[in-house]
């Protein structure tokens, strides 16, 4: 059975902190009862989906990948989760993660790394690298991650499936934990489009619980797949990052994406975006941390259970932090801590919200004369295990093409578009105006 399956290769993976076999198993059971009901059916009825460990699901603990929240158990579902539950989904297990979601390999889970499906000597990606594996290894069709800098698209590209980080403010981020809230969005890893699709329809419907999430009308993100022609489209051709250390085949995977899209009629036009991809990084580096620092103060060893014994409450705080957190964390949280400091604001983080502007209007520019950009999604294919543990900048240099979409707060999707000659998938990826998801489907079905 599928479970069965799960259960097999689980022992390699390591894609699943929590599975929900139980659960999942009386779940089938309701669902078969109302069917026999008579009661109607949701679009994802019956469908097995995965879900990242920063999503809550009321009574399932929840570990953001952290000894911190071991044994949380959360009170309540997020908006996403109830969405799911009322088109008809079934929930078998909560996905693992980088811890607090900062990472790209998934290495820095409490709960032991996740292997890459294509290649166990690799990484899947991260943060969301269970997710993306889950849905790479057929575990579930669909799967959901958060992408606050990439976690969704990198991985994605590095597992060979759909991911899509939705526009920020069309998904609800209640029962998110929070990273960096002006960044952070949930979104859907799928191995097809139309999946994809649907889950974005099911997940992003409107919620007064998240003050950011947006009350516009949504479309029917189906209508936009199955096009043929891409006439009076333009494609916007990311250059002037050739130069880079980028490897020769992903390059050459981005050609061959621009070569079909201009056979499907699309015009191409060259965009530049020099302070993106100069800054991008810097910038996120520099407020994603110092959100987080912020956000991560509420775990204190005085609530949600995760506590060392002590002296006194300074004592407690210490200690608790100290054992509670993995060194990523605590790295993101000295770097916060630090550029927020009363006398290093203006330079820093000051600094970073100015480039974060110029950031969005370098974007505006690109979609005055373009409908959807294409670029990479990452500069290397999966990399392996270990390889990048020791020198956190060079982890960091894996989100140089996702993160400028985080601070844009623009849609962007991954997808691949080949396999290496070493066997290992190739990913591309599309971002699109704010609420321009039907752009990207549209773009990403002439291309598949
Ligand atoms: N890898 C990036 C980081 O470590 C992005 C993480 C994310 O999108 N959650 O911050």
């Amino acid at each position: 059975t599928a479970l069965e399956h799960i259960e097999a290769n689980e022992r390699n993976l390591n894609a699943l902190i929590t599975p929900m076999y139980e659960e999942a198993r009386s779940r089938a059971w309701m669902l078969d009862a109302a069917l026999s009901r008579g009661e109607d059916m949701g679009p994802l009825f019956g469908v097995p989906v995965v879900v990242k460990d920063n999503i809550t699901i009321d009574g399932i603990r929840t570990t953001c990948g952290s000894r911190m929240l071991e044994n949380w158990i959360p009170p309540y579902s997020a908006h996403v989760v109830e969405c799911l539950e009322r088109a008809g989904a079934v929930i078998i297990g909560k996905a693992n993660m980088d811890e607090f979601a900062m990472g790209s390999s998934t290495e820095f889970s409490a709960f032991g790394p996740t292997l890459n499906p294509w290649d166990l000597s690799r990484v899947p990606g991260g943060s969301s690298g269970g997710s993306a594996a889950s849905v790479a290894a057929g575990y579930a069709p669909i799967s959901l991650g958060s992408d606050t800098g990439g976690s969704i698209r990198q991985p994605a590209a590095f597992c060979g499936v759909y991911g899509l980080k939705p526009t920020y403010g069309l998904v609800s981020r209640f029962g998110l934990v929070a990273f960096a809230s002006s960044l952070d969005q949930i979104g859907p890893f799928a191995r097809n489009l139309s999946d994809l699709a649907v889950v974005l329809q099911v997940i992003s419907e409107a919620d007064t619980r998240d003050a950011t999430c947006v009350r516009k009308e949504r479309p029917n993100y189906l209508d936009f797949l199955n096009v043929e022609s891409l006439k009076g489209f333009k494609v916007g051709y990311l250059s002037g990052y050739e130069s880079m250390e980028i490897d020769e085949e992903i390059k050459r995977g981005v050609t061959q994406a621009l070569r079909i899209c201009q056979d499907a009629g699309a015009e191409i036009v060259e965009v530049k975006l020099p302070i993106s991809t100069r800054y991008g990084l810097p910038c996120y580096y520099t407020i994603a941390p110092a959100e987080a620092s912020s956000n991560l103060a509420r775990f204190d060893g005085v609530q949600y259970g995760f506590s060392v014994e002590a002296e006194d409450l300074q004592d407690l705080y210490l200690k608790s932090r100290g054992a509670g957190f993995g060194p990523e964390v605590k790295r993101r949280i000295l770097i916060g801590t630090f550029v927020l400091g009363s006398s290093r604001y203006d330079a820093y983080y000051l600094q970073a919200q100015k480039v974060r502007q110029l950031i969005i209007r370098e974007f505006d520019a690109a979609f005055s004369r373009a409908d959807v950009l294409l670029m990479p999604a990452t500069p290397t294919l999966p990399f392996r295990r270990g390889e990048k543990m020791t020198d956190p900048v060079k982890a960091y240099m894996a989100d140089l093409f996702t993160i400028p979409a985080n601070l844009a707060g623009l849609p962007g999707l991954s997808m691949k578009i080949s396999f290496s000659h070493s066997g290992l998938p190739i990913g591309v990826q599309l971002v699109g105006k704010k609420f321009g998801e039907g752009d990207i489907l549209k773009t990403a079905s002439v291309i598949e």
